[in-house]
């Protein structure tokens, strides 16, 4: 069933085309991850998906039904759509608790007692409750505006960069509680990233904004595989170019799928190794060839030191091609 449609969404502001024909479907339970560098447009879009900016052409769809423009609106905000902003909007003063609980405040105080603390569970926040808002690291600030969202449970939520400014601990703590939202399965999700790595770990489809305009949706697994183009294959991932076929395309390679070999017979790039990054799961190598071309790989070991001489190998079928 599809929730939320958008159609040919444009916003200009002054002279600057920010969004322009941007469509898409959201059905119930589906993640939609929303990746694009900064400035593409993504949290121009999600206001306008949560009501809170009116889009200059196009329409929004929710259940069918063609959403009232916000200036027509009493209050902005969708009752079932909600939006935790880029710069979550907590009371600073109150507490974890009292930010919460506000969401609720029209509950019968039973009711909203349970909630809050399912709330709570759910976001991993009870070791905070008791404290003011404005005292929070950003990930707890984070995970108060999600519970605050979620007290009456949208059918959509909308999260602006929600990995955004965490450290590793953080983040974990927001992954899991992520994790626990995902399996809560009517709840669809809109969440906008800069990272390709969390967009395609979270996502049952990835769109692509670059300047506004929507350029690949598919599943992860396509959006990394078979990119639209060059573009979408750097986003989305490291890229190893090996020029071009008879007709133009541009060919590449994902690190992942080069090998080395100890065969002349099977080397198809000979080089020496220029840098050796150590990422914790494993290394990362750049090489160079007489012609100056590059090439990377990963290896689970650091047994080939800078300046050594490698020969690689790759498999045709691993070979990807863009316009
Ligand atoms: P992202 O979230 O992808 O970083 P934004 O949607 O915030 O991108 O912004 C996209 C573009 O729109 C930027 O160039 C930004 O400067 C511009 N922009 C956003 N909001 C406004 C506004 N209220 N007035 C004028 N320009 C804006
Ligand atoms: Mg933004």
């Amino acid at each position: 069933m599809t929730l939320l449609r958008a159609r040919a969404l444009s916003k200009l502001f002054e002279d600057n085309q920010v969004l322009s024909g941007v469509s898409f479907t959201l059905r119930k339970g589906q993640w939609l991850g929303i990746l694009g560098e900064s400035g593409s447009g993504k949290s121009t879009l999600l206001r306008i998906l949560g009501r809170f900016a009116d889009q200059d052409e196009g329409e929004v769809l929710y259940r069918n039904e063609r959403l009232t423009p916000v200036r027509d609106q009493l209050i902005p905000g969708h009752k079932a759509i909600k939006l935790v902003h880029q710069e979550f909007e907590l009371f600073p003063n109150q507490t974890v608790l009292e930010n919460i609980s506000y969401s609720l405040r029209f509950y019968d105080p039973t009711y909203r007692q349970e909630r809050v603390e399912e709330l709570m569970q759910l976001t991993r926040l009870h070791h905070v409750q008791d404290h003011k808002a404005k005292l929070l690291s950003g990930g707890e600030k984070q995970r108060t505006a999600i519970a605050k969202a979620l007290a009456e449970l949208p059918d959509v939520l909308l999260l602006d960069e929600p990995f955004a400014h965490l450290d590793n601990r953080n983040r974990q703590a927001m992954t899991e509680a992520i994790s626990r939202l995902r399996k809560k399965e009517d709840m669809a999700c809109i969440f906008v990233t800069h990272e390709a790595s969390d967009a395609l770990a979270w996502s049952d489809e990835v769109a692509v904004l670059r300047e506004g305009k929507i350029i690949q949706i598919g599943t992860p697994l396509v959006v990394y595989d078979q990119p639209a183009d060059a573009y979408v294959a750097e986003l989305t991932g490291s890229v190893n170019w090996l020029g071009r076929t008879g007709s133009g395309s541009r060919r590449f390679i994902r690190p992942e799928k080069i090998k080395i070999t100890r065969n002349q017979e099977k080397s198809k790039w000979e080089g020496v190794v220029e840098t050796i990054r150590f990422r914790g799961s494993y290394w990362d190598y750049q090489c160079t060839n007489s012609k100056k071309e590059r090439i990377a790989f990963y290896r689970q070991k650091a047994d080939l030191a800078v300046g050594e001489k490698v020969l690689l190998t790759y498999s045709e079928q691993d070979v990807r091609l863009v316009d």
